[in-house]
């Protein structure tokens, strides 16, 4: 027997009870199994449960199972016939046909807004919504001639807007919307499938025989939708009750509003409102006084602490589901974080949606994506992020994963110490010698170029791109790991729209561009079991007809409760008034019951605001709490004592350590090491004896290491070169020309592949440029003088008897030239100022670097066995700058005995203080250890 029935319902705590109650009437007062069609999904899982709970004992075997219950849209996608209608579009072919559009009027896109890539994609969606806002609140049923119905509500929708408005960007908007409303698109088929239903429902009518193939329906509204959709769905539900039993169920505030904007369609709701505050007060009045508690918290930290604590504090009290309300995000993510200490115990359920961006696969998909997308290569960054991802099955690469491991700090530290910030060619440079792991790394590196060559093409099919990118996750072993990764299946699976752009043609760009905003739009959706325990995380919309033991709300100050949603971009609230969208005072309306629903239809929860913003602007409780209080005002207060955890201080001193009998010595020393030993006995303790070394990143500031060993090996060509092809020229002018056309060639043969690299080398290999000139003229000055070159890079040592044994001191001197009267003189290129030479003078004792080579040369007869008379430091930084040891025989007899005394007072256990003055302290890389500034 058709009818059609209203129910009003009261959102309390027993609507799902009385729902399933009417549910179960239906069914037996019809003998069918009704349809339970609810306008949201989410109260689903609870009604369910409520209908299982409720079940009527005694019912026949065809009635004994529950009924369906679904959401609207699905049962609209449901409809029978939609299909023949053609495919509705995606929403990536939506989106690419308005950025293809906006593209290719680049002057469109500067109107509305900057015409970058992403910023197109960006503006791309943000017009799709605003014309599916406008469609939705326009256009109505479509039941016969389509199309023509269809452009004839445009029409008329737009001719009259377009009188009423006079900004561009709306006018473009509505441009838009005539081609984002065909019979493809997802609002005008929604309203196609409501003609489909309407006119079956008229056949079914007129065919008495088909009446009975129709279940019952039931639809429970839970919030009010935008006018025009509410419209279209009343013709629909008319045309069912024509054939069919249908009960329209709709909630009643007017026995839980807590507000009058609640009750708008009431006259006169101030009664009501009063009546339904005294029964709420006085029903807190039996509880105790914890069930229902408004905790202020002094900022955002606090919130998080203050909402941890309660949700502890519940689950102690025995509630086991507790509801976490997110109007304020960012406390509610914090407060997960700070859930996570409860353990395994917990389950966490987050639905108000990450985007799944966020997640480590994402991240690793897009890091692969900045290693390939410019033709030189990726910034020595870029690289190791991605090098580092753990999706990479290094089996691919012949290696497993602990090579791999040593292989990557071994690369980072070659791109460190070489300064490398990028590029495939200076990857390579980096690793310029000849071992396993350089071979293992360079080979590594030329298949990642060779797979980079492959997205160099100028332009694809979106298809294309995507094929390419699938294999190289295939070829890098990540595909594999991604579809063992919850994410890495979602993110897998966001991609596969792509694959019906065929016939798209995109630049690399673009398309990178494409990417990055589909990752940025799709959620990521949770997928862990529920525990005995649990709290779940959803928006205050979430909450309607749905059951918790207990709920939590966040953000519950004046700025976040009532929330605003993001108003679509283009429409001002008087055009969307005037077009029929849902407005703003709507929204309100609506999170005023949703609250209210929530406050009444529960026993135990707590709200918590925030009295000091951000940016140190004071808050105030929600204007909502503040109303519903005001004779209560102490009770919006409330404060959750976290409990303080004490730390007793404990003093720092200055460390100093001694070293154990047992401690096996090292059998040599470098000049370096006894500068640090000299410097702060400390500091050679943790970065020679133990070995600590401050691990440098990649953005560290210039590193001019390179250029110095880039020099030395530019001048030890230079010099050698002279030995073996000397100039047979005695003209000193045009000896001293072919000079410095000879060291220019060699210099720019060492530093091209620098500059090949890096355009930063450029300065330096500027400044050495200009200083050629001058370092020739000093050559002949000394060719002149009678000093001749004699070797360079050579290892020099000699050995100390220490009565713990002998020990080496040994090192590399830069350059050793040779005068057949005065001797051998010992120098050292330095890349510094004159001055800063002249302080390694003064402080010769501390560094003794070229009196240790001096002696070294000198006792082992090295030069001609002639005795080693000089030792100075050359400045290749600046002309003219050189700076000579002063007594240096006396200094290379003074020399062992000092170094004897250091050693063995160090080997005997004597202390190894921190002491050094600020100047050394101030680029120690032991401070972090020695903390000096809290014992100095
Ligand atoms: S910070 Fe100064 S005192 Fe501390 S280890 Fe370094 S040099 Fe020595």
């Amino acid at each position: 027997m058709p009818y059609f029935k209203h129910h009003l319902l009261t959102p309390d705590e027993q609507v799902l009870d009385t729902l399933a109650d009417l549910v179960w009437t239906v069914t037996k007062e019809e003998q069918r199994s009704p349809l339970v069609i609810l306008s949201t999904s989410g109260p689903a899982y609870s009604l369910r449960q409520a209908l299982e709970k409720h079940r009527p004992p005694g019912l026949p075997s065809n009635l004994m199972f529950l009924p369906r219950v679904l959401g609207l849209a699905q049962w609209l996608k449901e409809t029978p016939g939609l299909r023949a209608e053609g495919i509705q579009k995606t929403d990536l072919e939506r989106w690419y046909e308005v950025y293809r559009a906006l593209s290719d009027r680049p002057q469109l896109s500067s109107l509305l807004m900057d015409s970058s890539d992403a910023s197109k994609w960006s503006l791309a969606k943000k017009i799709i919504e605003v014309c599916d806002l406008l469609s939705d609140a326009t256009l109505g049923v479509f039941d016969e001639v389509l199309e023509s119905a269809l452009s004839d509500a445009i029409a008329e929708v737009y001719q009259g807007a377009s009188k009423q408005i006079v900004e561009v960007e709306a006018r473009i908007v509505l441009a838009f919307w005539e081609n984002l409303s065909s019979a493809q698109d997802p609002i005008v088929r929604q309203r196609r499938a409501m003609g489909l239903r309407i006119a079956e429902l008229k056949n079914a009518n007129a065919d008495v025989q088909h009446t009975n193939t129709h279940f019952p329906i039931i639809f429970i509204q839970t919030a009010q939708a935008s006018p025009g959709f509410e419209k279209a769905l009343e013709q629909v539900w008319q045309a069912h009750a024509s054939v069919t039993a249908f009960h329209h169920c709709s909630l009643n505030y007017s026995n839980v509003a807590l507000w009058p904007e609640c009750l708008s369609e009431v006259d006169d709701s101030k009664p009501m409102i009063q009546k339904n505050r005294d029964h709420f007060f006085e029903s807190g009045k039996h509880l105790s006084q914890s069930d229902r508690r408004i905790l202020k918290a002094q900022d955002f930290e606090d919130a998080a602490w203050q909402g941890a604590g309660a949700i502890e504090k519940l689950l102690q009290d025995g509630h086991q589901h507790i509801a976490l309300i997110a109007q304020d995000r960012l406390v509610a993510r914090r407060m997960r974080a700070l859930l996570a200490r409860f353990g395994d115990g917990l389950s966490v359920h987050d639905e108000t949606g990450w985007k799944l961006s966020t997640t480590r696969a994402a991240a690793s998909v897009m890091s692969w994506m900045d290693v390939v997308h410019h033709p030189a290569g990726p910034s020595s960054v870029e690289l190791i992020d991605f090098l580092k991802n753990p999706y990479i099955d290094w089996s691919t690469f012949g290696i497993t994963h602990d090579q791999a491991s040593d292989c990557l700090t071994f690369l980072e530290q070659r791109l460190i110490e070489g300064d490398v910030r990028g590029t495939w060619s200076g990857f390579i440079l980096a690793l310029d010698s000849d071992n396993d792991e350089t071979n293992t790394l360079v080979s590594i590196i030329r298949k990642l170029k060779n797979q980079s060559n492959r997205w160099q093409a100028a332009s694809n099919s979106c298809l294309a791109w995507l094929d390419l990118l699938e294999q190289d996750l295939i070829d890098l072993g990540m595909s594999s790991s991604l579809s063992q990764d919850i994410a890495g299946q979602q993110l897998l699976a966001s991609l596969s729209p792509m694959r019906l752009l065929r016939h798209h043609p995109m630049k690399q760009v673009e398309w990178l561009s494409l990417l990055s905003s589909m990752l940025e739009d799709a959620s990521y959706i949770e997928s862990n079991p529920r525990q005995s325990a649990s709290v779940t995380i959803l928006p205050l919309s979430a909450t309607r007809l749905r059951r918790f033991d207990a709920w939590v709300m966040v953000g519950c100050d004046d700025t976040q409760l009532p929330s605003l949603s993001d108003s679509p971009m283009f429409l001002s609230a008087q055009l969307k008034k005037l077009l029929g969208c849902k407005t703003q005072e709507a929204e309100f309306i609506q999170q005023a019951m949703d609250l209210s629903q929530l406050m009444r239809s529960h026993q135990h929860w707590r709200m918590i605001w925030q009295s000091v913003g951000t940016t140190g602007e004071p808050r105030q409780p929600s204007p909502w709490l503040q109303r519903l209080y005001v004779r209560h005002p102490e009770l919006l207060k409330d404060k959750l004592e976290v409990p303080t955890t004490s730390y007793e201080a404990m003093p720092i001193s200055q460390p100093k350590p001694s070293l154990p009998e047992d401690f096996v010595k090292p059998t040599s020393i470098s000049p370096s090491a006894y500068r640090a030993l000299r410097e702060c006995p400390y500091r050679y303790y943790v970065t020679r004896l133990l070995g600590l070394k401050e691990r440098s990143g990649l953005e560290a500031e210039v590193d001019l290491s390179l250029v110095g060993k880039t020099l030395h090996a530019a001048l030890y060509d230079f010099y050698h070169g002279l030995k073996t092809q000397a100039l047979e020229n005695d003209n000193i002018y045009e000896r001293t020309k072919l000079l410095k056309k000879r060291l220019y060639a060699i210099s720019h043969k060492h530093f091209k592949p620098l500059l090949e690299v890096d355009g930063r080398w450029l300065a330096a290999w500027i400044e050495w440029e200009t200083l050629i000139p001058s370092w020739i003229d000093w050559h002949i000055q000394r060719e002149q003088s009678g000093w001749v070159f004699h070797d360079g890079e050579k290892q020099v040592s000699f050995d100390l008897q220490t009565r713990f044994g002998d020990i080496r001191v040994s090192g590399f001197v830069d350059r050793l030239d040779i005068h057949p009267q005065e001797g051998v003189e010992v120098i050292d290129y330095k890349f510094s100022s004159k001055n800063s030479i002249t302080k390694k003078k003064n402080n010769l004792q501390d560094d003794p670097q070229l009196v240790i080579y001096a002696k070294a040369v000198n006792e082992h007869d090295m030069v001609n066995r002639q005795p080693t008379t000089t030792a100075s430091w050359i400045s290749v930084k600046e002309d003219d700058s050189r700076v000579e040891v002063d007594d240096l025989q006396s200094e290379m007899k003074e020399l062992p005995a000092q170094m004897i005394a250091d050693i063995e007072s160090l080997w005997g256990g004597s202390p190894m203080a921190a002491s050094a003055p600020d100047s050394i302290c101030q680029y120690c890389q032991a401070r972090g250890i020695c903390r000096k500034g809290m014992w100095s």
